[in-house]
């Protein structure tokens, strides 16, 4: 049986990077599982209100978060949801990266032998997770990296290891979509942004999952960053929808350079 498994840091990670795998894999007849390492409680809570501001719960957060996560697995026919249970971190420099619950401080073997059980449990042929600064320097993101790596290498189970990426070239697009109608991205898009090109390996044609990943980002409505995505241009949604991209970081088995499937060379 081919399995993927994904490893993520937060409720909502499992949509843009790999919503679109999920869906067309499990069409397939592949398992798919999605381990979730920490419960969201940093994330937006009603009306957008933030971490530590009044009407903030953390309880209530991680209770949305994982009902959102729970709907999300749905539209993106995930068979296998397993959470770890960790205490979401906040973003680099938040009052809650110091905190000794936080999945960033968690114990490191600790983080490894549960994502190693899981593997050792699904023996998953092709594991999915972030590049080594989390794609965009999350401290649970980054966490989640070195665990899924050093999970991988302790069991050796996986036959082809991946890292999540965003081409520079749809990232620049897309800004630049969003300025042409006239949207105020609210920030400048730095020359450096998101993953070279030519460091791209594997491109999955997702563009007929597009749907079911805009439902599946629409389930974690109660975030900011689901918000700003659903507000792009229907086109830019379309082009940050069609693919899904990763950087191969190693693979047991002999596979084409640039490759179109997750599983080449395993089928
Ligand atoms: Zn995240």
């Amino acid at each position: 049986m081919l399995t993927l498994m994904a490893v993520h840091a937060h409720p909502d990670d499992e949509v843009m990077g790999t919503g679109g795998s999920f869906a067309k894999y499990a069409a397939e007849g592949v398992r798919t599982v999605l381990v979730t390492c920490t419960n969201g409680e940093q994330g937006d809570g009603p009306g957008g209100v933030k971490p530590g501001e009044p009407g903030h719960s953390e309880d209530e957060v991680a209770k949305q978060r994982l009902a959102e996560l729970a709907e999300s697995v749905g539209h993106l026919t995930i068979t296998h949801l397993e959470l770890l249970g960790y205490h979401d971190s906040g973003m680099d420099g938040w009052a809650g990266n110091h905190r000794p619950e936080a999945f960033a401080n968690a114990d490191f073997d600790q983080a490894v032998a549960k994502v190693a059980a899981l593997m050792e449990h699904y023996r998953p042929q092709v594991v999915v997770t972030y590049d080594a600064n989390g794609n965009y320097g999350h401290p649970d993101h980054i966490q989640a990296h070195r665990v899924a790596v050093a999970a991988a290498e302790a069991t050796g189970i996986p036959a082809k290891f991946y890292y999540t990426a965003v081409p520079r070239r749809i990232i620049q697009a897309s800004y630049a979509a969003m300025k042409e109608q006239g949207m105020d991205p609210g920030w400048d898009l730095p020359d450096d942004f998101g993953t070279p090109d030519e460091l791209i390996t594997t491109v999955v044609d997702t563009h007929e999952q597009a749907d079911v990943k805009l439902a599946a980002l629409r389930a974690h409505g109660s975030q900011g960053d689901s918000i700003s995505l659903l507000s792009m241009p229907p086109e830019t949604q379309r082009l940050a929808m069609s693919a899904e991209h990763f950087i191969r970081v190693f693979s047991k088995v002999a596979a084409p350079d640039h490759e179109d499937d997750l599983f080449a060379g395993l089928r």
